[in-house]
């Protein structure tokens, strides 16, 4: 569009498909968050997420002309991925779909903390897809890894609240057809 003339009739085409690609491509966005959160909501009880902060994320990444964000290159490229795939939206659906089923996570230490032994550890990450604990020398797929953790935290708000009134609001029992799948614990090994 950027070569095309200035009112002319090419650049309005051009303005017209660009608009028919966003609409599809949101459209195709707006499909996976429902089809992807009906499916969450169906088959597990309990759901946690990774509490990102989109917002914050964003802004991060752009920094200002005189304060450049720091990691820029990488948050933009994390940035991409997760306006691109809608996470805010899936998150929000599936609170709307899973009432009081659903845990938002501290992302805090998720992408460092060895999933099999709970040890921190900054240098764990290999690379944006590998994750090697240097203490048990477990290794995985980085992000399988952090959701392990994540289900391990979801774990431990449940056993916490469990005695508490918090279980019998949620209602659980009453939801015929659902598959009653508990959380599992992440072994220590
Ligand atoms: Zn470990």
């Amino acid at each position: 569009m950027g070569r095309a003339k200035r009112g002319s009739g090419r650049r309005a085409r051009l303005k017209a498909a660009l608009a028919r690609f966003q609409a599809r491509q949101s459209n195709r966005r707006k499909n996976w968050v429902e089809q992807t959160s009906t499916m969450l909501a169906r088959q597990f009880d309990v759901i946690g997420v990774e509490d990102l902060n989109i917002a914050g994320m964003t802004r991060s990444a752009k920094g200002t002309t005189e304060r450049p964000g720091r990691n820029v290159a990488a948050k933009a490229g994390l940035n991409r991925g997760i306006l691109a795939g809608g996470w805010g939206m899936l998150v929000e659906r599936l609170e709307h779909k899973a009432p009081s089923r659903v845990y938002r996570i501290d992302p805090a230490g998720t992408s460092q903390r060895c999933s099999a032994c709970r040890i921190r550890d900054p240098e764990a990450r290999e690379s944006q897809a590998r994750f090697r604990c240097r203490s048990c020398g477990f290794a995985c797929n980085a992000d399988v890894n952090a959701a392990r953790d994540i289900a391990h935290e979801t774990t431990l708000i449940l056993m916490g609240t469990a005695a508490g009134p918090a279980v019998a609001a949620r209602g659980r029992s009453g939801s015929p057809g659902r598959t009653n799948r508990e959380p599992q614990p992440v072994p220590l090994s």
